[in-house]
């Protein structure tokens, strides 16, 4: 069993001509609240692509937020560990995308924020009993570090999406079996700009020497750099007409620890997961563009 630790978000897409100035007043379109959030989508596409998922998260006591958490269980995510907060609304992202396809984000944790350490020793046991933990950082980071000293201590492989990029303690890395940043994320860990895979090499040195056996690095339609004890070397990924790369990295994440916990090998596993993320990016938006199972299959025998 996976357990993913994150957020949840309501993600309130308006589609407008150019980004409002301060004052203005803009006509947008194609209004949409779509499910979203780091954490919500790794379990999601986790779930989707065939692993057995618990969420530990928290929304608000209302209705998008109960939406949501239905929708996780529609996709067989055990959701008992999803809290409602009494006082603070389900996290939301309100996002401007322009015609020119670039966005512009405000983000509140709102919920997210209350995840506190003691949510998290809550739901312990979920925690130790588990294979793997995944975790990002769209969560108080004291929930995050509390997390992974649980997993640590009961034996369960801590699996590290370090987005959205922010320095880190040195001991919460230590505790770190596996992390799987973009470029830009292992640029602020390591001091190391990622651009090819040279550089990657030495960013994941520095990252072996924080104590860190597994790193993955993925470098968006080049692929991912890997230095594990199974393979060393950059692994590309498909090529595809990519529509919207909005949780390109959550479907990777979640995909790759699918693969692994249904026994593919480390090549199958990645294989897998640029897969499901390529199938992700001719897609529009984050949980709606998270493919199933079959659909992956599908697409990695054509
Ligand atoms: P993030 O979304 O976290 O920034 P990346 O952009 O590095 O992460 O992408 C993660 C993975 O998604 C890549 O390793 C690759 O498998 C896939 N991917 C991302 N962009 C593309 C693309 N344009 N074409 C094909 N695959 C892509």
């Amino acid at each position: 069993r996976l357990v993913v630790l994150g957020s949840v978000n309501a993600d309130h897409v308006l589609r407008v001509p150019h980004f409002p100035r301060p004052g203005e007043t803009l006509a947008g379109h194609s209004y949409r609240v779509v499910p979203g959030g780091k954490g919500a989508n790794q379990a999601v596409a986790a779930a989707r692509l065939g692993a057995e998922v618990s969420f530990i998260a928290r929304i608000g006591a209302d209705a998008i937020g109960r939406e949501m958490r239905a929708g996780f269980a529609l996709d067989g995510i055990d959701v008992s560990a999803v809290e409602e907060d009494a006082m603070l609304p389900t996290g939301i992202a309100i996002i401007y995308v322009s015609d020119e396809g670039e966005n512009s984000i405000g983000l509140s944790a709102e919920a997210n924020g209350a995840l506190c350490p003691a949510m998290v020793q809550r739901h312990g046991n979920l925690i130790t009993e588990a294979h793997t933990l995944l975790l990002q950082l769209e969560v108080p980071l004291e929930s995050v570090f509390e997390a992974a000293r649980l997993a640590r201590a009961g034996g369960t492989r801590v699996v590290l999406n370090p987005a959205p990029a922010q320095p880190l303690p040195a001991e919460l890395l230590a505790l770190v079996d596996l992390i799987t940043p973009n470029q830009t994320e292992a640029e602020l860990l390591t001091g190391v700009a990622v651009t090819n895979e040279t550089s990657a090499a030495s960013a994941a040195a520095r990252f072996h020497a924080m104590g860190i056996s597994r790193v993955m690095i993925t470098l968006g339609a080049q692929g991912v750099y890997c230095s594990d004890p199974a393979f060393v070397g950059l692994i590309p990924g498909f090529r595809v007409e990519a529509v919207d790369t909005t949780a390109a990295g959550d479907t990777f994440n979640g995909a790759l620890l699918a693969a692994e916990l249904a026994g593919l090998d480390f090549k199958a596993a990645v294989r897998f997961a640029h897969g499901a993320a390529a199938l992700s990016v001719t897609r529009l938006g984050a949980q709606s563009a998270i493919p199933r199972q079959e659909e992956v299959a599908a697409f990695l025998d054509e």
